[in-house]
């Protein structure tokens, strides 16, 4: 059995973004990434955060760490002058000019041994230097320097200033002398600078672009020197940090640091009051990041790794799911297509395999009624054609009987009829004058059976070949018209037979089996009518040529209007008593007017009358063998 109209099952016509397998890889990939993302973009956030925020709290304390030292330094200083203040050599030297020269080598001594402290010198209330462990300093006047209003007072560090005498950046500390409470002098030591400059390079903990250096609030001059080439002390500098730091704030920050063109730092920034300056502690951002892109790199690779793995492992599975459905699918259109042998392999113990389970299941349930059903209709063929070669060989039967029964049942009429007409010249009594007679219209009677059976079982056997020859419709007509004349008028029937002046004068078909439905409905118009007419009429309707038979008789009730076209049927037994007839005459006119490609139609209403009308196709040119229409 073949089923058709049954399309292919092809999942390539489904739009991929709809297919199962992508949705679901789909989705597996979304529930994968959206939580890897976000918790990678949560941590490589939080790794930041943490990142500059250590970076703040390692730059502030090693700000606080360089504070403190250079602190401890300014104060180690200050510790060796006020040692320098209470030693009685230092004043006897002050107040005897004789003892300087030899104070003046102790000093120098001291000088060169501390590594705090370049010069020492001892200063009267009017600038004139008497001590010194720096010969070029003696004799000479300090009151125009920085630091001399301020050293008469008390004890001072000078910040750092340009000393002009020298050509170099000096840092000096003061303390005043008294004796009885008069001021006899003022002690100062100028601070060794490279020691400053040590304390700022020492750069632990700074990675390769960190760095501390001192900013002085005069000019904005290093005080000590950048780590970075091309920078010299004596310029002005400033950046963001530099600002805040000379405004006397302490904090931390991202900014552009000083350098050409700025770089982005990291920066901590405080003031420092005893040096005057700003102490700044900065790393570029770029090396802090370096580290960090590693991380986050590394977290990147780890989150596409698990993604990937994810989508993987969302392919493997809908393939699972999808793969049987799609066998199942196949399997479904291989069974549409008439292939009953298809049964899907699935070894899954989940609802896939129930699924497929119950699929082979109904496969071979519809399998096995379609064998039935095959067999049945084989069944049926078999019996359908023995039937009808059985009724064909009825028909062939009946009609070589009926033709074999013809020749003896026209001797035997052929003789009663000769005896009847005392042709042999005997001589009958009246008595056998009416069983003669009774022979003859019983013989006729049989006669004209035979001919109904001989029609028929020609055209049921299929031996019945209809002509196509030229017919003149008057001529026709008059013909039908000359056959019941008499039998019309000894009823007292008005009997009439008209052709219509539209049909061709020359029509094409069979003539004898036309005539044949016409004097079947014309002999059983006048036999069921008493009185009244009975009208034929030939008529052209459209294409078709109408044969059309109206009496005044009994007429035909409803229910029979379906049975009297079948062979042997009457309206009522009754009927054949009174009008005698064999129920073969309709069913003749019913299979000639099919088989000439028309229909018959019948309307009657009991006690009024019946129309008969047959309507054959119009042939009215002699068209060529093939165009004719056959029934
Ligand atoms: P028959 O005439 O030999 O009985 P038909 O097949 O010709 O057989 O007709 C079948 C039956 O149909 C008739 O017996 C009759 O009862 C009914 N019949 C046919 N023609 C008419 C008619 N014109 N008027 C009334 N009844 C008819």
């Amino acid at each position: 059995m073949r089923i058709t109209n049954v399309q292919q099952v092809n999942t390539t016509s489904i739009p991929v973004f709809l297919r199962l397998r992508w949705r679901l890889t789909t989705i597996f990939l979304m529930i994968a990434i959206v939580p890897i993302i976000f918790v990678t973009v949560l941590v490589v956030r939080q790794i930041e955060a943490q990142n500059r925020a250590q970076t703040f709290r390692q730059l502030e304390s090693i700000s606080i760490l360089k504070q403190q030292q250079i602190a401890l330094w300014l104060e180690a200083g200050r510790v060796e002058l006020r040692s320098l203040l209470v030693s009685p050599e230092v004043r006897t030297a002050i107040q005897d000019p004789d003892a300087r020269p030899r104070e003046d080598a102790v000093l120098r001594e001291v000088a060169n041994i501390s590594n705090i402290i370049d010069d020492i010198f001892f200063y009267d209330p009017s600038g004139l230097v008497m001590l010194s462990s720096n010969e070029a300093l003696l004799g000479r006047v300090v009151s125009r320097q920085v630091y001399f209003d301020a050293s008469l007072q008390g004890e001072v560090v000078q910040p750092p200033f340009f000393d002009v005498s020298t050509g170099s950046l000096a840092l000096i500390a003061t303390a005043p002398i008294y004796v009885d409470d008069a001021l006899i002098a003022i002690g100062a030591i100028r601070y060794n600078i490279d020691e400053l400059n040590a304390i700022m390079l020492e750069r632990a903990g700074l990675g390769e672009t960190g760095e501390t250096y001192l900013v002085s609030s005069e000019n904005n001059y290093f005080l000590t020197a950048s780590r970075f080439e091309g920078y010299a002390l004596n310029r002005a500098y400033t950046s963001d940090g530099i600002e805040r730091a000379l405004n006397r704030e302490s904090g931390a920050g991202e900014y552009n640091d000083y350098r050409n063109p700025p770089v982005p730092v990291f920066g901590y920034y405080q003031w420092l009051p005893a040096l005057g300056s700003g102490l700044l502690t900065e790393i570029d951002q770029a090396e802090v990041q370096a580290a960090l892109s590693q991380v986050q790199l590394a977290i990147t690779v780890l989150a596409v790794v698990i993604a990937a793995l994810a989508a993987l492992l969302g392919l493997v599975v809908t393939q699972r799911i999808t793969r049987p459905l799609i066998q199942i699918a196949n399997s479904a259109a291989a069974i549409a297509r008439g292939k009953f042998d298809q049964r899907v392999q699935s070894q899954q113990r989940d609802e896939i395999g129930v699924l497929a389970a119950a699929f082979n299941n109904m496969t071979q349930a519809v399998q096995d009624r379609t064998t039935q059903l095959q067999a049945a209709r084989d069944e049926a063929l078999a019996a359908q054609r023995i039937a009808k070669e059985n009724s064909r060989l009825k028909s062939e039967f009946l009609a070589t009987m009926s033709h074999e029964m013809r020749t003896p049942m026209n001797a035997i009429e052929g003789f009663t009829s000769i005896m009847l007409n005392r042709m042999g010249g005997v001589e009958y009594n009246a008595k056998t004058e009416r069983y003669l007679a009774k022979i003859q219209a019983n013989s006729q009677r049989l006669l004209s059976l035979i001919n109904d059976f001989l029609d028929l079982s020609r055209i049921e056997s299929g031996r019945m070949e209809l002509a196509r020859m030229p017919i003149s419709p008057v001529e026709m007509a008059q013909k039908w018209r000359e056959n019941f004349s008499v039998l019309a008028d000894n009823k007292g029937l008005t009997y009439e037979v008209t052709v219509d002046p539209n049909l061709p004068a020359t029509i094409y078909g069979d003539e004898e089996a036309l005539s044949k439905v016409a004097v079947n409905l014309i002999g059983n118009a006048v036999k069921f009518t008493e009185k009244g007419a009975i009208h034929v009429k030939l008529e052209k309707r459209g294409t078709t040529l109408a044969l059309e038979v109206r009496d005044t008789g009994i007429g035909i009730p409803p229910h029979a209007r379906e049975f009297i076209f079948d062979e042997f049927r009457q309206v009522d037994q009754s009927s054949k008593r009174k009008h005698g007839g064999t129920g073969l005459g309709l069913a003749i006119v019913q299979k000639l007017t099919r088989q000439m490609g028309g229909t018959i139609m019948l309307h009657s209403e009991v006690g009024v009358g019946s129309t008969f009308t047959a309507l054959v196709p119009l042939v009215s040119e002699d068209l060529p063998e093939t165009e004719l229409v056959r029934g």
